[in-house]
């Protein structure tokens, strides 16, 4: 770094690095004060100026215990560059009593030193002594047990008075744990480190004493049921070492503790002490909150079960992690309400879903799979539950959209393909773009559909595929009659001409060309209706309906015809040039000019009785041929339909009035208009002879 930051002379660099190095001495903080209380507000603040929140399970805890002024906390400081309270030599004022904790200076360890009266030594009650050694031994992978070397094997002193009650401690500490699966695996390391050894006596002897004396302390305990039989070897592991006088040889103090560091830095190290078996696996994250509920336990002198303990953090650091993840997940999602509720389709609202869905489930992931196992799994479970549920209605919002969407596009593909291509055929063109739709639904709903929840689709699918299908419906009905309406005006077409032409002869058979044109255009009209229904998919019934219908409509429209074509004026022509054809004109076509000699009256009268006899054959629609005979229901016969009149819904028809085109009455009335008009010819052609002899 001293090369990017430029030149710098070399006193200012090494005074820079001296004051660095004190800085760099972490804060201690008190985790328990004087009062016996648990430092709940600042825990996890330190934790994380420390930098060892994050740390998961990658830091290690020791703790430390001995006599009063053994100087502990001198060699905590010295291993660890901890700064921890010294007593003073010169004032011998009493450190702050408590529980301490301080960072190792770059070591992820956290120390814990224990400041309390020397109860023993001063006669006075062992409380906090034995509340500290159970909660040292609750937390901690490393005790260091700190004494000088003329206490060891000082059987009855205050060193074997304070083991004893850590033995008993862990025997009451495990005692849950053990009839649990917790194997013995969970074992404490106790590090004896032997203060002011002048080396006369050599480690192994002191080494051999101590061993001794912790056996025998362990045999002279009442041990818990099930634990009768259980061998210290079962809960501790031991190691030694001993340290010079540190005022009498501070150089050769110094080395030794050097040594010593290493024990607890370097991992090669034979005799490091921070083996993976001692960890108490508690993530970083969770130690503010389970040596708080440590010490309440401790506190309260309850049985202090550690693998309930750890269950119960579990779910605590759980329920707060999915909670964090579950904060920042909702307030990722929040913009997805805008869209969906504005009825848009988003494209990558799945995709974008399951990130952040994972994304939540990643973080909680990693914290909380720290934890006991069971209890992160059940909650890894619920917090999915959650999040799927708070997914839930984009979801099901997207697919209302999608479905109002697809739709719509149904709709208008269906109806501009009708508009643009000329020769479509119904049938395959509803079909077409319902596959289309259902395929489009089917392929944008799958984006949506998230795994590893209860979420299905099958239902929308269903439901867009009834409507899809009542939409084609009203549309086939709407298609069926425009189809229906072009036929009836071919009906009408067809019959125009024919139909005049035969009418405006009268003639015997003149029904009998009327009829068979009706039949072979209705025929026609048939063919057309069923060829273009089947593309339909109409139903027989509406097929039978629809056929019913067109009969009656193209008789209605032939009824039309021969009504206009036996309108007054229309048939008085007819008649009149029937008569003129027989009276002006003779057998050849030629026109007559009358002659005197002429019989006018004899021509007249049986061009007239001819004429007259025709009129008849105009009042009533029937052939001559039998087979051409049409017969039509009328609406009285059906009583669905006859109730469909009643309700005003359907015209009425009554097909054998519709046979007679007119009346007795009017048929006189005919007679007498053309008798009339037959009679001005008559008088004209007299007439004519008149002036053709005045000439
Ligand atoms: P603690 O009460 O066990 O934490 O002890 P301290 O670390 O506060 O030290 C108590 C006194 O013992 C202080 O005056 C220290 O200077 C002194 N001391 C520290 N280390 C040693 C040591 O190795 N040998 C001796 N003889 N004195 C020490
Ligand atoms: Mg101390």
């Amino acid at each position: 770094t001293s090369a990017s930051a430029g030149p710098t002379n070399g006193l200012s660099t090494l005074s820079g690095a001296a004051a660095a190095t004190t800085e760099q001495k972490a804060d201690r903080m008190q985790l328990v004060d004087e009062e016996q209380r648990f430092n709940d507000d600042q825990f996890a603040p330190k934790l994380r100026d420390w930098g060892l929140e994050d740390a998961g399970f990658g830091y290690d805890l020791c703790a430390v215990l001995g006599s009063q002024s053994t100087g502990k906390s001198t060699l905590l400081n010295k291993l660890f560059g901890t700064s921890f309270d010294v007593m003073d030599e010169k004032q011998r004022r009493q450190t702050t009593k408590g529980i301490w904790m301080c960072r190792g200076l770059k070591m992820n360890v956290l120390v814990m030193d224990v400041e309390g009266t020397d109860g023993r030594e001063r006669g006075e009650d062992q409380d906090f002594e034995r509340k500290s050694a159970l909660f040292s031994m609750a937390s901690a992978e490393v005790l260091i047990v700190n004494m000088w070397e003329h206490q060891v094997g000082l059987y009855q002193g205050a060193n074997m008075g304070l083991l004893k009650t850590v033995f008993e401690v862990n025997l009451g500490l495990f005692q849950a744990g053990k009839a649990k699966s917790h194997g013995a695996k969970d074992k404490t390391l106790l590090l004896f480190v032997i203060r002011d050894h002048v080396g006369t006596t050599p480690l192994e002897n002191l080494q051999a004493t101590i061993v001794s004396d912790l056996n025998k302390i362990w045999d002279s305990l009442s041990k818990p049921d099930g634990l009768e039989a259980s061998q210290i070897s079962d809960f501790f592991d031991f190691m030694f070492t001993a340290l010079p006088h540190k005022v009498l040889l501070p150089a050769e103090f110094d080395k030794a503790v050097n040594r010593l560091r290493t024990r607890f830095v370097d991992p090669k190290d034979p005799n490091f002490v921070f083996r993976t078996e001692y960890h108490k696996r508690i993530p970083a994250d969770g130690l503010p909150h389970y040596l708080s509920s440590i010490w309440e336990q401790v506190m309260t002198n309850k049985d202090l079960d550690l693998p309930t303990q750890q269950e119960l953090l579990a779910q605590f650091r759980c329920d707060e992690i999915a909670n964090a993840a579950f904060a920042t997940f909702a307030g990722e999602i929040k913009a997805f309400r805008r869209h969906v509720e504005s009825g848009t389709v988003l494209e990558t609202l799945g995709a974008d879903m399951a990130l952040h869905r994972g994304t939540a489930l990643a973080k909680f992931d990693k914290d909380a799979g720290r934890y006991h196992q069971e209890v992160y799994r059940r909650k890894r479970t619920d917090l999915l539950e959650k999040l799927n549920a708070s997914l839930s209605p984009f979801f099901l919002g997207q697919l209302k959209n999608l479905h109002k969407h697809v739709l719509a596009a149904f709709k208008s593909n269906v109806l501009e393909r009708m508009r643009n291509e000329s020769n479509y055929d119904f049938g395959e063109v509803v079909g077409s773009e319902k596959e289309r739709a259902q395929a489009k639904f089917s392929a944008a709903a799958k984006l949506v559909l998230l795994a590893d929840t209860d979420w299905t689709v099958s239902e929308e699918e269903a439901q867009l595929e009834e409507e899809i299908q009542s939409i084609a419906d009203t549309m086939r009905v709407e298609e069926t009659k425009k189809m229906v309406a072009q036929i009836e005006r071919n009906v009408k077409k067809g019959l125009a001409e024919p139909v005049e032409l035969a009418l405006n002869k009268p003639s015997e058979t003149m029904w009998d060309a009327v009829l068979e044109t009706f039949r072979a255009v209705l025929q026609q009209a048939e063919s057309t209706y069923l060829r273009k229904a089947k593309s339909f998919n109409c139903t027989d019934d509406e097929n039978t309906a629809a056929l019913i219908a067109l009969r009656r409509k193209s008789w209605i429209s032939l009824r039309a015809k021969v009504d206009e074509q036996t309108a007054d004026t229309v048939l008085a022509a007819k008649l009149r040039n029937t008569f003129e054809d027989r009276f002006r004109y003779d057998e050849n076509g030629v026109p007559r000019v009358w002659k005197p000699e002429d019989d006018i009256d004899g021509a007249y009268q049986k061009a007239r009785d001819e004429t007259l006899a025709m009129i008849p054959l105009y009042s009533k629609i029937e052939p001559r041929d039998d087979s051409l005979a049409v017969s039509l229901p009328s609406t009285s016969d059906d009583p669905a339909s006859q109730a469909a009149v009643d309700r005003g819904e359907e015209e009425e028809f009554d097909f054998p009035s519709t046979l007679v085109v007119f009346s007795e009455a009017r048929k006189a009335e005919i007679g007498t208009r053309f008798r009339k008009e037959a009679d001005a010819l008559y008088v004209e052609a007299k007439r004519s002879t008149v002036s053709s002899i005045a000439q």
